[in-house]
């Protein structure tokens, strides 16, 4: 079975297969570096996280790259406002960036590029748009022609006869000959201040748009296999990274388009100008942990909205905690004899996570058999049917499942320490021997090291609070 994606280009299911065997070349339209990012682009970022992890889980070596786009109209401003180099406005935003993604255990994509890095290859590109009859200019700003191509729209299913074609337009600053145009470079203008790069098409900035086509053909070529990113990309975005990509080319910029749907608050997108966001750092400081946050920011459908509420937090945190208590059952289990009972139900439980995950990453279903599972191994536990064969078996499959997952934290789990180990043994030796008042010495002692034990038959388990 292959593994099917929503494709934005076609609003299907389709098989999944890209252009080289084997071999997966995505893009990440990422942050604009003006602030600390929120957890609603985290959302997003975590999507494409998923998705790039699973497609490995699926044997394909990807290689994956998300932009930063460090130049745009916010960050000129509040690099001017500051009287700063645009370099030493953003390089913290980005240094804030990478940490929280970090802590979210998002896994580096292969490469950032930053949009001031690459100043040059959107000239080009520009140039080459207007070679081409594609791009035209007035003052110092260069257009994208929609005119010149009759395909425009068709990606974000626009109605293109309601914009009123032809009708000239001009506004404070910019004056283009339709209105469906949009900016592929913006000539300098005072408010600009120090900001800005002279090139062979004049002293200016690039528009939004052209950094990431430039970005896009540097790095993964003409014909790349996915494309992702928020739903709010879709349009003008992405519409306008196909007009510009396609018509330099003269080929389909990528396979696949595919959109993650917003995080809202109370039934609004979380974001900046609502003020109704929260950041990484905001629910850390009220006690929660980036591993919670990264299961809360998951567990929806990356194809539906996700309410953010504290009530989803502590959902989050309640089943970390079962997979957390099944896990130091593990390292506990002391019986055996249950090798096959094991094998069967790892293998029924992860052909149904592979099967949920296939189907256009249902996560929901997915993280479904993965309670079924711990559901099962603590049964199999406390039938003492767990030994060190099975244990080791158990860790393999759920070491390959966190590949995809990434919130087991199995090793962490699995650690041990002598100190501990000793005193629960000495407390479970107490109540053997019906020294209570000694077993409850070594509780106090172990409570006081914020170490909570659990008795199970075959011996205690103890896991840190
Ligand atoms: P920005 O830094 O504004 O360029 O946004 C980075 C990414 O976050 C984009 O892919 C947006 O689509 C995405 N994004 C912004 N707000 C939300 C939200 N509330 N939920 C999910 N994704 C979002
Ligand atoms: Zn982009």
């Amino acid at each position: 079975m292959s593994v099917r994606f929503y494709n934005t280009l076609s609003r299907q299911i389709e098989d999944f297969s890209p252009r080289e065997e084997g071999k997966v070349k995505m893009y990440t339209c990422g942050p604009t570096v003006y602030d600390r990012a929120h957890i609603g682009n985290f959302r997003t970022f975590l999507f494409a996280d998923l998705l790039r992890r699973y497609l490995k889980y699926r044997g394909y070596d990807v290689y994956s790259v998300m932009n930063i786009t460090d130049v745009d109209d916010r960050i000129i401003r509040g690099a001017n406002s500051e009287h700063t180099e645009l370099r030493t406005y953003t390089d913290p935003w980005i240094q804030k960036f990478f940490n929280d993604l970090n802590l979210l255990g998002i896994e580096p994509a292969d490469l950032y590029p930053r949009a001031s890095d690459h100043i040059p290859d959107m000239v080009n590109l520009v140039k080459k748009l207007a070679e081409r009859g594609h791009a035209y200019k007035v003052d110092g700003d260069y257009y994208f022609k929609v005119e010149s191509m009759p395909a425009y729209g068709e990606f974000a299913r626009l109605d293109m006869s309601a914009l009123r074609v032809g009708e000239r337009v001009q506004d404070d600053k910019y004056e283009k000959e339709d209105i469906r145009d949009f900016a592929l470079w913006k000539g300098y203008c005072e408010e600009d201040g120090n900001i800005f790069w002279d090139t062979d098409i004049g002293r200016g900035r690039p528009g939004w748009h052209i950094e990431c086509s430039a970005m896009s053909l540097k790095y993964l070529g003409e014909d790349f296999d996915i494309h992702a990113g928020g739903v709010d990309l879709v349009f003008p975005h992405h519409q306008n990274e196909i007009a510009q990509s396609e018509s330099a080319t003269g080929k389909r910029l990528a396979r696949f388009w595919m959109h993650g749907e917003f995080l809202l608050v109370d039934g609004a997108k979380m974001s900046k100008s609502l003020g109704n966001f929260y950041t990484l750092q905001d629910l850390m400081d009220r006690g929660w942990k980036p591993r919670e946050i990264r299961y809360a920011l998951m567990a929806g459908h990356y194809r539906q909205q996700l309410n953010f509420t504290f009530t989803g937090m502590e959902a989050a945190r309640a089943a970390l905690e079962r997979i957390d208590c099944c896990l130091q059952n593990l390292r506990c289990a002391h019986g055996g004899h249950g090798p096959s009972e094991t094998a069967a139900a790892l293998k029924e439980h992860e052909a149904a996570f592979t099967a949920a995950m296939d189907d256009d990453l249902n996560f929901p279903l997915a993280l479904a058999s993965i309670f079924n599972l711990i559901r099962d191994l603590n049964i199999l536990c406390t039938e003492n049917k767990i030994g060190t064969t099975e244990a080791t078996m158990i860790l393999d499959t759920l070491k390959r499942l966190d590949s995809v997952l990434g919130f087991l934290h199995i090793d962490k789990a699995q650690e041990t320490d002598s100190e501990i180990d000793s005193l629960v043994c000495a407390r479970d030796e107490a109540r053997r021997t019906k020294n209570w008042a000694e077993a409850d010495r070594i509780r106090k002692l172990l409570s006081d090291m914020s170490i909570v034990v659990e008795d199970r038959t075959g011996g205690s388990v103890w896991r840190r609070k």
